[in-house]
């Protein structure tokens, strides 16, 4: 059985998870987990697999089930009895993780909680592609959103506005309305041909990496039956063949604060 601390104040502690490979969680995150008295966790997103890391007999509650009340009435429970309570979110916490309505219940009981970041599934994507987002000459940004769904975006964020930047871009929670975020980018000033990718499952044993054109990638989702827990990437950083301007930074010629070039 759990050793219930039962004095004292107990404490929330949020943290990422990551994107599903169990490895991918920190070390921090993992040291709380094994040191939990008790898990709320995301079982829809979640790998059940890191709950292997509590402590015998330790509650695990899916949060999948429940509402904010209930998930918050757990916290609660748990702290009033001196626990320490971790609440598991997927990728981050702080991207579509719903955590400030905890952080506020949490505030208004005056229950000591904190944040321990994860890697997000945006950053598993760049990785199962490998490709990085930031190229000097093709994008030196990069915007996270997505479509609206039933929580809406405001206006000013529509997907065809952002892509008006053409900077590189991740599109969250999406990927069931493929035909929606192809329009609003090819309305946004996009390129029938920009690449684009579609990553289901990243870093997951089940992975699935589409590589297409805003052209092709509707019928190749359809085909592959992604209907959700995908990212999808756009941008001419996805093109293996489009030029780019080497990094100023490990460039001979090039002098800054931890080497000497040939430039002085
Ligand atoms: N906080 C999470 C995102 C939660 S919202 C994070 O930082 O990753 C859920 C959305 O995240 C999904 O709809 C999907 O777009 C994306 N997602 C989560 N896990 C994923 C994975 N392993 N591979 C690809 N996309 C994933």
């Amino acid at each position: 059985m759990s050793q219930k601390k039962t004095s004292g104040q107990g404490q929330v502690i949020f943290v990422g998870a990551g994107p599903g490979d169990p490895e991918l969680i920190t070390l921090k995150g993992a040291r709380a987990i094994e040191g939990a008295d008790r898990v709320i966790y995301a079982g829809s997103l979640v790998n059940p697999e890191l709950l292997g890391m509590c402590r015998p007999g330790v509650p695990c509650h899916d949060s999948a089930h429940l509402t904010l009340e209930e998930v918050v009435a757990l916290m609660l429970e748990g702290t009033n009895n001196g626990e320490t309570v971790v609440r598991l979110h997927t990728g981050d916490p702080s991207m579509y993780g719903a955590i400030k309505e905890q952080f506020e219940y949490l505030d208004k009981q005056e229950i000591p909680y904190s944040v321990i970041p994860g890697v997000s599934s945006v950053f598993a994507a760049a990785a199962a592609v490998k490709r990085e987002f930031t190229l000097p000459d093709i994008s030196q940004t990069l915007i996270l959103t997505r479509l609206a769904g039933r929580t809406p975006v405001p206006e000013r964020e529509a997907l065809s506005k952002l892509a008006q930047h053409q900077a590189s871009m991740a599109i969250f929670l999406s990927v069931q309305d493929m035909g929606t975020v192809v329009k609003e980018l090819l309305d946004g000033g996009y390129a029938a041909s920009t690449p684009i990718a579609v990553i289901a499952k990243a870093s997951w044993p089940d992975e699935e990496i589409l590589l297409g054109t805003l052209e092709t990638i509707v019928e190749k989702v359809k085909a592959a039956g992604i209907r959700k827990q995908a990212q999808i990437l756009v941008g001419d950083f996805l093109d293996p063949a489009k030029g780019y301007a080497r990094s100023k930074l490990y460039d001979p010629t090039f002098t800054h604060e931890y080497r000497q070039g040939t430039d002085k």
